[in-house]
């Protein structure tokens, strides 16, 4: 029988519902065999992979969770959002993530002028057939067209190459607000999480982030994640105390050959903070 603080607890997930390549019920599976105890995939804007990934697990051993990753603007920045533990037919969050999606098409479609000013050819379609579904359309799926036409090596090369804010495939776009993203969530009974807080590279800045999030009623932030450095992930256990917030873990898993970090196999969190999942998510033994 394990105990409640061996839980192995993965609440950072990516499937085909939006840049993610193994099918909802296939990470299930992948998450069984990697011995996770407690799931959530939390698809960029999406929650169209939720029921399926249920489904997968009734039976087992999995204990799954609702989650989203939701896109919001936050100082000229995108900041992404987790959301766990909501209802999923919560309307107001369903048209929220419509109208984001539907800018995600806007955007994909600017994104390709862009490339094509810089005299490559157009990648829309090819992205399309990766994200099967317009609103479901990223940066990633025009990356790995754009692999697959041997523009660049690998996805991480497309990015710095094209993809990334002052290269000539950056598109600026307006993303929902962090306090209507989390209100969202919220009114949907769910926790908002400040995804990996190291990749924005706030640097001083950090605390206009984490004070905002706090005032709007948030509190608790990613501090084991695959993009998460040791470093990082003590310098989060950290703040995570001083703004008494509680800490997730995740993996931020998209792609066998592609992710740092598979189902289940991200950093444990640190001693010393408080894990989301003992406090908000109800989790049981
Ligand atoms: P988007 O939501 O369309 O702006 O795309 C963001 C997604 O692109 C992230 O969730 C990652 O899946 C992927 N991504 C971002 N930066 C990189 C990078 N440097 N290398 C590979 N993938 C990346
Ligand atoms: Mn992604
Ligand atoms: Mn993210
Ligand atoms: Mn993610």
């Amino acid at each position: 029988m394990k105990n409640l603080l061996d839980l192995n607890v993965d609440l950072h997930t990516h499937s085909t519902a939006s840049d993610g390549v193994v099918s909802p019920s296939g990470l299930v599976n992948r998450a069984l065999a990697n011995n996770v105890d407690v799931l959530a995939l939390t698809d960029h804007d999406s929650v169209s992979g939720l029921s399926e990934a249920f489904e997968a697990s009734i039976g087992t051993n999995l204990k799954f969770i609702n989650g989203v990753e939701i896109s919001v603007s936050w100082s000229g920045l995108c900041i992404h959002l987790v959301g766990l533990a909501f209802n999923e037919k919560n309307y107001n969050l369903l048209s929220a993530l419509k109208n984001i999606q539907d800018g995600r098409f806007r955007r994909a479609k600017k994104i390709d002028e862009a490339l094509k000013k810089e005299g490559l050819p157009s990648f829309l379609d090819y992205a399309l057939d990766f994200a099967k579904n317009p609103g479901q359309i990223g940066r990633a799926h025009f990356a790995r067209a754009m692999v697959k036409e041997k523009i660049c090596s690998d996805m991480h090369d497309v990015f710095n190459r094209y993809l990334v804010k002052g290269k000539p495939g950056f598109v600026e776009h307006h993303w929902p607000s962090l306090k209507d993203g989390m209100n969202w969530i919220k009114e949907a009974g769910g926790v908002p999480v400040i995804a990996h807080p190291a990749r924005y590279k706030l640097g001083s800045h950090l605390p206009y982030l984490f004070d905002e999030f706090s005032n709007y009623g948030g509190d608790v932030i990613e501090v084991a994640t695959g993009s998460h450095t040791k470093s990082d992930i003590l310098k989060f256990q950290t703040l995570a105390n001083e703004y008494s917030f509680d800490a997730s873990r995740g993996s931020d898993f998209h792609c066998p050959v592609e992710s740092r970090c598979d189902v289940g196999l991200a950093p444990n969190l640190p001693d010393g903070v408080n894990p989301v999942w003992y406090s908000r998510l109800g989790i049981t033994l």
